[in-house]
C-alpha cells in the first residue's frame, strides 16, 4: 500500500510530465471511486474541460491536482483542486502513445478514471478499488500534521495523543494524528526511535516523544530520497513490482529500498543483531527488535 514517500515520489514524477494541452474530457470508468455527493459520474468534472493541469501536490497519502482556467467557457477563476487517494493498489500515470513503446496501444485494466488531453492521457487504475476521487478538498481537513511540512518542527504532540492508552504504532497509523504513515513506515520509525510498537502512548516519556518527532521526518525523507533515485515503474506494467513504487523497472540494476525491520522477521536487527520479530496489531503485521525496542 502506498504511503507518504510513495505518493511524494509519484507527485514529483507527475509534475515533471504535465501536459501542455488543455483537458478535453474526463471519463469515470469506476463510479464507486467517487464519493456519494459528487453527482453523476458522466458529468463529473465537466466544468474542468478546457482547463490546464497546473501542478500536483500532496497531503499525507492524498494527491491533489490543481486545474487552471484555460480559454474555454465555464472555467473557474481560481485553480480548482481534484483530490485523490490510491487506496491499496491505485496507480496514476501519464500515458502517451509512442510506437515501439511497451505501452503502445495498451488497454489498461481496472481503470477508475481517464483524464484525456488529446496527445496524452492521465490514467488512474485501481484493481482493488479502495482508492477515491473527489472535488471536495475538505477531505484533507481531518488530517494531522504532515512530516514533510515546513511547520512539522514546531508541532507539539497534543494531550489527546500523549495521554491515550492506545498503542503507539496504531496511533502513528491514524491519519488524524500524523498524515502519511502506514504499516511500513510506522514500523520503521518506531525501530529508529527505539520504541516498542505496542507501548501505550500514555507510558511514553517526553524523551520518547521527542525522538519520535525527529525520527518520523528522518525516515520519511530518506525513503523519498531513495524512491527519487530509482527508475520506478509508475504504471505497474512490468512484472517487477516489489513494493509499489519501490518496485524497480524490469532489468534495472537498482537495489531498491532496504527496510530496517519491515518484512524482515527472523533476520538480524541492523542495530544489535537480535532476530527481528513479527506481531499482529490491529490485524496488521508489525515488525520490531525485542532488544532495541523494549516495552516500557
Ligand atoms: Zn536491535
Amino acid at each position: 500500500m502506498p504511503e507518504l514517500p510513495e505518493v511524494e515520489c509519484l507527485v514529483r514524477h507527475l509534475n515533471r510530465h504535465l501536459p501542455a494541452e488543455a483537458l478535453r474530457k474526463i471519463s469515470i470508468t469506476s463510479p464507486r471511486h467517487l464519493r456519494r455527493e459528487e453527482g453523476k459520474p458522466e458529468k463529473w468534472g465537466s466544468d474542468l474541460r478546457g482547463c490546464r493541469l497546473d501542478r500536483f501536490s500532496r497531503r499525507g497519502k492524498f494527491w491533489i491536482m490543481f486545474w487552471k482556467p484555460g480559454s474555454g467557457r465555464g472555467n473557474h477563476p481560481d485553480p480548482q483542486p481534484v483530490v485523490g487517494h490510491l487506496g491499496m493498489t491505485g496507480r496514476l500515470f501519464f500515458h502517451r502513445e509512442r510506437s515501439g513503446s511497451p505501452t503502445d496501444g495498451a488497454v489498461f485494466k481496472h481503470t477508475a478514471a481517464i483524464f484525456d488531453f488529446g496527445s496524452s492521457r492521465l490514467v488512474f487504475t485501481d484493481p482493488r478499488r479502495f482508492g477515491m476521487l473527489t472535488r471536495n478538498a475538505d477531505v484533507l481537513k481531518s488530517l494531522g500534521p504532515d512530516p514533510m511540512d515546513a511547520d512539522w518542527c514546531s508541532m507539539t504532540w497534543p494531550d489527546r495523543i500523549t495521554g491515550s492508552s492506545r498503542a503507539i504504532k496504531v496511533t502513528l497509523m491514524d491519519q488524524s494524528a500524523v498524515a502519511g504513515l502506514g504499516n511500513i513506515y510506522a514500523s520503521e520509525v518506531l525501530h529508529q526511535a527505539m520504541i516498542h510498537p505496542a507501548a501505550a502512548c500514555k507510558n511514553l516519556t517526553p524523551d520518547d516523544w521527542h525522538r519520535l518527532h525527529h525520527c518520523i521526518p528522518d525516515v520519511i525523507q530518506k525513503a523519498v530520497g531513495i524512491g527519487d533515485s530509482l527508475s520506478l515503474d509508475f504504471s505497474g506494467l512490468s512484472s517487477v513490482d516489489r513494493l509499489f513504487y519501490y518496485g524497480t523497472r524490469e532489468g534495472s540494476s537498482d537495489d531498491g529500498e532496504v527496510f530496517r525491520v519491515y518484512d524482515r522477521e527472523g533476520e538480524p536487527c541492523p542495530r544489535c543483531g537480535a532476530p527481528i520479530q513479527r506481531m499482529i496489531q490491529a490485524q496488521r503485521s508489525t515488525f520490531f527488535c525485542p532488544a532495541c525496542q523494549p516495552l516500557p
